[in-house]
C-alpha cells in the first residue's frame, strides 16, 4: 500500500511500511525547528511502534494487515475484513500499549546515554511519546481514544452479563437441589404409607389363607360325607 505522496520504504513480516512526505515537515515542527535528526528519527520510530502495535492486535483478532503508512500527524494501520466494535477497540489500544512498552527506554535508558546519538534518539520514547499517548487517548475521532474507551464500557457490560448468568445458574442449581430434597421427602412419605398399609394387608393375607384352608376342609368333609 502506498497512497498519494507516500513511498513504501520497507516490509516488516509481510507488512508494507510507507512514509508520507508530511513526516519530514512534522519532524521539523516537533523538533522545535532545531536540527535534531536523531530525535526526529526517534519520533518516527515511536509512530512506527504505535502502528505495529495496531498491526499486532489486528493479526491477533484474525484480520489481515494491509499496510502501515506514516504521516506527519501520525500513522495509519489499514486492515481488511470486518472488525466488530470490540475488535476495533482492542486494535485502538494496541498502538498505545506499544508506545507504553517503550516508555521505560525513554525514561530510564536514554538519560544514562547522555547527549550521545542513541541518547538523543531514545529520549523520544519518553516524554514526547507520553505526550502523544495523552493526546491520542482523547475521545475525539479520528484519535484512538474515540474507539479505545468503549472497550472499558463493553468489558463492564460483559462482566455484568456474566455475573447475571452465573447468578441465574446458581439459583437454578439451588432449585434443582431443593426439588431433589422434596422428591426424596415425598418418596419417604410414600414408603411410610406403604409400610403402614403393609400390616393390615398381612392380616388380609392371613385371612385369605385361613379361608382357603377352611374351604379345603369343607371340600374334604363333603367328599367323605355322602349327600343325603
Ligand atoms: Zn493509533
Amino acid at each position: 500500500m502506498s497512497g498519494r505522496g507516500s513511498l513504501v520504504i520497507a516490509r516488516l513480516r509481510g507488512i508494507p511500511i510507507a512514509v508520507h512526505w508530511s513526516l519530514a515537515l512534522s519532524a521539523l515542527v516537533l523538533g522545535r525547528l532545531r536540527f535534531a535528526p536523531w530525535a526526529w528519527l526517534g519520533l518516527v520510530l515511536v509512530v512506527l511502534a504505535h502502528e505495529l502495535g495496531h498491526a499486532a492486535l489486528v493479526r491477533r483478532n484474525g484480520l489481515d494487515v494491509e499496510g502501515i503508512e506514516l504521516f506527519g500527524w501520525g500513522g495509519e494501520c489499514r486492515h481488511g475484513g470486518y472488525a466488530t466494535r470490540w475488535q476495533l477497540a482492542e486494535i485502538a489500544w494496541g498502538g498505545v500499549l506499544a508506545q507504553a512498552l517503550l516508555l521505560p527506554v525513554g525514561y530510564l535508558v536514554a538519560p544514562r546515554l547522555g547527549a550521545s546519538i542513541p541518547g538523543e534518539l531514545l529520549a523520544s520514547f519518553g516524554e514526547p511519546s507520553l505526550l502523544m499517548i495523552g493526546l491520542n487517548l482523547l475521545p475525539i475521532p479520528p484519535l484512538d481514544g474515540s474507539r479505545a474507551w468503549s472497550l472499558v464500557a463493553m468489558a463492564w457490560r460483559r462482566r455484568r452479563a456474566a455475573r447475571q448468568r452465573s447468578s441465574i445458574a446458581r439459583r437454578g442449581a439451588a432449585l434443582a437441589k431443593q426439588r431433589e430434597r422434596d422428591m426424596r421427602a415425598v418418596h419417604e412419605l410414600e414408603r411410610d404409607k406403604v409400610s403402614e398399609r403393609g400390616e393390615p394387608s398381612a392380616v388380609v393375607l392371613e385371612g385369605e389363607v385361613a379361608e382357603q384352608v377352611r374351604r379345603a376342609i369343607k371340600r374334604a368333609v363333603d367328599e367323605h360325607e355322602p349327600r343325603r
